[in-house]
């Protein structure tokens, strides 16, 4: 299998009946970066850039999060590379920055709500981001996005710190394409509308789910209701897909569920374009994808998608791509 796998790490990613997707991996370094190279990956699906401000006494420069920011990109060359914006809050605390004490941290002050109120914070990041973009194949995506308001708003500071930088002479690309994550329901739920401003839609499972089946992705208890095949889950993932492709925008999934064997058939089936896994996943996921076939499962997807469990969309999966 070893063999097998290393045959592929230089290969484009193709299902049975012909059909193209994109796997990406998701890193939190720039010393990530050897590792998605090894294992065959396109592209970078998902920087997580809190490790930049973590582990420290202060928040980290602009000349600082350039360095790494360039770094990755100039590694990844042509291949297309995500940074997220600080997501901070929730289960990501800094302590230096004195978030407050909250009751509901996850529903809380956090991520792109606490960047919007805090430009000092907000600015050095995206003009790192910015000047990075000249070595690179850079996209930029906000994380934790539940209104468009607060989309717009993020995307005028952006275009405003490129005005700044452009007026000092400093080069910036202007091929950056910006993005969302989709994690909250209400921006699955009208991701159409949301389609007709972004540039691409990340899925962001891993709170998309408890933030719509309401449990805690922290908490054991609660743990059963943590259901990455539940229908719930699969018509919002389907809706966010169909609206990005009746715009002509991709979409890609950045949760664990994006690189779940199990998850893998739904996803190809539901049309994602990307898939964005932690790097050891991905040539598993190339062999997997390469026996599937796309035109198959899609035929499928009206019958998953009315399914009342996710009991009854894993047995059908199961079956149908005849796995154990
Ligand atoms: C997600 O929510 O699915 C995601 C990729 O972001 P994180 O796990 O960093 O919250
Ligand atoms: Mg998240």
């Amino acid at each position: 299998q070893q063999a097998e796998w290393a045959k592929l790490k230089d290969e484009p990613t193709f299902s049975k009946d012909g059909e193209q997707v994109e796997l990406v991996a998701n890193i939190g370094t720039p010393e990530d970066v050897a590792g998605v190279i090894n294992n065959g990956g396109e592209g970078v699906g998902l920087y997580r850039t809190e490790f930049l401000y973590m582990g420290k006494n202060e928040l980290p420069t602009e000349d600082e999060q350039f360095e790494a920011y360039k770094s990755v990109l100039e590694q990844m060359g042509d291949k297309p590379v995500v940074v997220r914006t600080l997501d901070v809050g929730g289960d990501k605390e800094l302590s230096y920055l004195d978030l407050p004490k909250e009751m509901n941290p996850f529903l809380g002050f956090r991520a792109i709500r606490y960047c919007l109120e805090n430009e000092h914070v907000f600015r050095p990041q995206l003009r790192a981001l910015l000047r990075a973009s000249a070595y690179g194949n850079l996209k930029i995506m906000f994380p934790m996005i539940a209104t468009l308001e607060e989309f717009r708003k993020a995307k005028a500071i952006l275009l405003d710190e490129k005005e700044n930088l452009l007026a000092d002479g400093v080069k910036v690309s202007d091929e950056i394409e910006v993005g969302i994550m989709v994690e909250i329901p209400s921006t699955a739920v009208i991701a159409k509308q949301f389609a007709k401003e972004v540039d691409f839609f990340s899925i962001g499972t891993n709170d998309l789910i408890q933030y719509t089946m309401a449990a805690d992705r922290m908490n054991e208890q609660v743990s059963y209701l943590y259901q990455p095949y539940h229908p719930a889950i699969l018509n919002l993932v389907n809706n966010v897909i169909e609206a990005a492709h009746s715009e002509g925008k991709w979409a890609g999934m950045c949760g664990e569920m994006a690189g779940d064997p199990i998850a893998i058939p739904l996803l190809l089936g539901l049309g994602l374009d990307e898939f964005s896994m932690s790097a050891t996943s991905i040539l598993p996921a190339r062999t997997q994808i390469r026996d599937l076939s796309k035109h198959d499962l899609a035929s499928y997807k009206d019958t998953i998608l009315s399914m009342g469990t996710a009991e009854e969309v894993v047995a059908f999966v199961k079956e149908k791509t005849e796995q154990k």
